[in-house]
C-alpha cells in the first residue's frame, strides 16, 4: 500500500480564478417578515454580492436614500423605462404604485460573477423566474407566527393604522404564494437566518452551470501542472 501523503493546500492567489456567473438571489417574505435586513446584512457581510436597487413611483419616505433604497421616478418615466425594455421585470404593487428592476446592473454584476440580491414581491420572483430560470435562486422567510408578523408590523412607527392594515392584507396575499419559491426559511432568529440564506447562496455559487471557466480549469489538471 502507498504511504499516505499530504499535501498542503496552495496559496489561493497562485491557483488560476474559477469563473463563475453571479447567481440572481430573491429573497421574499411578507411585509415585515425580515427581507430587507437580511439582505443588506448579507450585501454589507459579503463583497461579492451587491443589491439591485429598485425604481419605484410611490413617495420617497423619511430616511430613505436616492439610488441606495430605490430610485424614485414619476410614472411617465417609469412607463417610458418600460417601454425601452429597460426594466427587466416590473409590478404594480398594492394596485397604485409601480416598482421595477432595472436591467443593466443586474446584467453587468452576474457576468462579472458577482451575485446580485433581489428584495421584492412574489410577484417580482415569479417573472424573474421565468425570464432568468437558470440564475434565479428564491427564497420566501415565513414569519414564526402571525401574532409575531402582527406585532413587527405595529412596532413600525413610520406606518398609520390605515397602513398597518393594508400591509397585514398584503401579508396575506404575500403567503399565499409560498409554494412558488425553492427554499422557505422560518424567520425566528434574525443571525440564523442570515446564516441559512448565506449557506443557499455558497452552495448555489459551487452549481456546475454556473462555473463558466469549469472546462479551462479542469485543462490544468493534468501531470506537471
Ligand atoms: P415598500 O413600498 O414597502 O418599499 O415595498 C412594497 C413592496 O414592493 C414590497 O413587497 C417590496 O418587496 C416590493 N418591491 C420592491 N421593489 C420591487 C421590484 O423591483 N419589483 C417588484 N415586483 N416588487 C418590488
Amino acid at each position: 500500500m502507498m504511504p499516505a501523503r499530504t499535501v498542503p493546500p496552495a496559496a489561493a492567489d497562485t491557483l488560476p480564478a474559477l469563473k463563475r456567473r453571479g447567481v440572481m438571489l430573491v429573497l421574499a417574505s411578507p411585509p415585515g417578515g425580515g427581507k430587507t435586513t437580511i439582505t443588506r446584512e448579507i450585501a454589507k457581510r459579503d463583497p461579492e454580492t451587491v443589491i439591485s436597487v429598485s425604481a419605484t413611483t410611490r413617495q420617497q419616505r423619511p430616511g430613505e436614500v436616492e439610488g441606495q433604497h430605490y430610485y424614485f421616478v414619476s410614472k411617465e418615466k417609469f412607463e417610458l423605462m418600460i417601454k425601452s425594455g429597460d426594466m427587466l421585470e416590473h409590478a404594480l404593487v398594492y394596485n397604485s404604485q409601480f416598482y421595477g428592476t432595472p436591467r443593466k446592473p443586474v446584467e453587468k454584476a452576474l457576468s462579472e460573477g458577482r451575485d446580485v440580491l433581489f428584495d421584492i414581491d412574489w410577484q417580482g420572483n415569479r417573472t424573474l423566474s421565468e425570464m432568468a430560470r437558470d440564475d434565479v435562486v428564491s427564497v420566501f422567510l415565513l414569519p414564526p407566527t402571525w401574532d409575531e408578523l402582527a406585532h413587527r408590523l405595529h412596532n413600525r412607527a413610520r406606518d398609520s393604522e390605515e397602513e398597518i392594515i393594508r400591509r397585514l392584507g398584503k401579508a396575506r396575499d404575500e403567503i399565499a404564494h409560498y409554494r412558488e419559491f425553492q427554499y422557505i426559511i422560518v424567520n425566528n432568529d434574525l443571525e440564523e437566518s442570515i446564516a441559512k440564506v448565506q449557506a443557499i447562496l455558497e452552495a448555489e455559487r459551487q452549481k456546475r452551470n454556473r462555473l463558466v471557466g469549469i472546462q479551462a480549469f479542469v485543462d490544468t489538471l493534468k501531470p506537471g501542472n
